[in-house]
């Protein structure tokens, strides 16, 4: 089923008409191969709506209740100095919630990157950031940020 779609075999932007459609129904594939990033992960575009996306884009999360983009978007937020604590609150997520999306980012880091950095404005600093909070993991408040 859906769930077991490799990589470039779906568009993963929830805004094209062609979002999550398996390229083996489709009349006419709107995945094509668009070159590697800098770390050589392969990078795709849809035709359909032009965007590009890399090899993980859209499939660690795939399976995940929790549409993708809130996921990216709460991961962000975190990246920018909020607080899982205040995320929860905010968001409505449980902590626990966010701490698996994190750890299971944390295994992807070099895609994760690449998506946060061009969708959601988030820097390099803010990165390191967020990945040292997973090593923190367990600890809920991070010292250090004033
Ligand atoms: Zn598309």
């Amino acid at each position: 089923m859906e769930q077991f779609a490799k990589p470039g075999d779906f568009c993963p932007n929830q805004a094209c008409p062609d979002y999550q459609k398996l390229q083996t129904d489709q009349s006419q594939p709107n995945i094509i191969k668009a070159g590697k990033t800098r770390q050589g992960v392969q990078r795709f575009q849809c035709q359909t709506c032009g965007k590009y996306f890399v090899e993980t884009s859209g499939t660690i999360f795939y399976r995940k209740r929790t549409p993708e983009h809130e996921i990216l978007e709460t991961l962000a937020l975190l990246a920018e100095g909020n607080r899982i604590s205040s995320l929860t609150r905010v968001k409505g997520h449980k902590e626990d919630t966010i701490l698996s999306w994190l750890r299971e980012a944390a295994r992807h880091t070099e895609e994760l990157e690449e998506v946060l950095m061009k969708d959601y404005q988030i820097k390099r600093g803010q990165l390191d950031g967020l990945w040292a909070y997973v090593g923190n993991k367990g600890e809920k408040k991070p010292s250090g940020n004033a």
